[in-house]
């Protein structure tokens, strides 16, 4: 489902940030992206959903062509790939709803859709009652919550989350944790992208180690350090 063949990415720096990328990721995996900060984790992400576009190689996302399809093309990509960062980036000025319904707004969904949809997705991350409210008006982990609800709401096949516990406490991670397996038990696509250790090692999924813009390791069910 996702597919990465020889993939590298130069930034105009001149810095190669990957170099010779290929692995597969099925649908419905779960995946850890784990190294050090600067290996390469962040610009993996990026370049399969299109916020970076590869210098060379190949990378198949579903049905796109990553590299090979136009800018006009890329709304469609991001259809099929929800976005959790780190810091939320929710908009201030709009209620947990209208945060949620914004994404499906833009890609033009009726308003009734939309009313039923966003109900939907608040009931799962737990935050319906909490509707009404503005994002400073929420916890932490309240506003992780609505991040992955608008992730999730055009039901996208792959969720990338790029450090999604970064600014959580251990409770509060694990909470986000559980939400990020009940959508992957759902048969959505989890790539997640994290420096937390604990969660690695007691959440056992597939994991890939980027070192240094290569992967120096890709183990089922692994540690977030593989012991020699
Ligand atoms: P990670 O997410 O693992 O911390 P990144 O993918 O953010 O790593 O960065 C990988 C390398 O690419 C780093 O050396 C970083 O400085 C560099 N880099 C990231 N983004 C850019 C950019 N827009 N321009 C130039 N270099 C970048």
């Amino acid at each position: 489902m996702i597919e990465m063949m020889n993939l590298t990415k130069r930034y105009g720096n001149g810095l190669t940030a990957l170099r010779n990328i290929s692995v597969q990721i099925d649908q419905g995996e779960f995946v850890y992206l784990v190294g050090p900060s600067g290996a390469g984790k962040s610009t993996f992400s990026k370049l399969i959903y299109r916020e970076e576009k590869a210098t060379s190689g190949y990378i198949q996302v579903g049905p796109f062509n990553v590299i090979k399809m136009s800018n006009r093309d890329v709304p469609y990509l991001r259809r099929h790939v929800g976005v959790i960062y780190q810091d939320f980036k929710l908009l201030p000025k709009l209620t947990v709803f209208e945060n949620v319904a914004y994404a499906m707004e833009v890609v033009g969904r009726r308003p009734k859709e939309i009313q039923k949809r966003v109900n939907e997705v608040l009931d799962l991350v737990n935050l319906k009652h909490k509707m009404r409210t503005f994002p400073d008006e929420l916890s932490g982990g309240e506003q992780q919550r609505v991040s992955i609800a608008r992730a999730i709401v055009n039901t996208p096949s792959v969720v990338i989350a790029d450090e999604p516990t970064g600014n959580l406490d251990p409770e509060t991670s694990l909470e986000i944790m559980r939400i990020l397996d009940t959508i992957n038990t759902q048969g959505t696509t989890v790539l997640m992208a994290t420096h937390n250790r604990q969660i690695v090692d007691t959440i056992r999924h597939r994991v890939i180690e980027i070192e240094n813009g290569e992967i120096v390791r890709d183990q089922k069910e692994g540690d977030y350090e593989y012991v020699h």
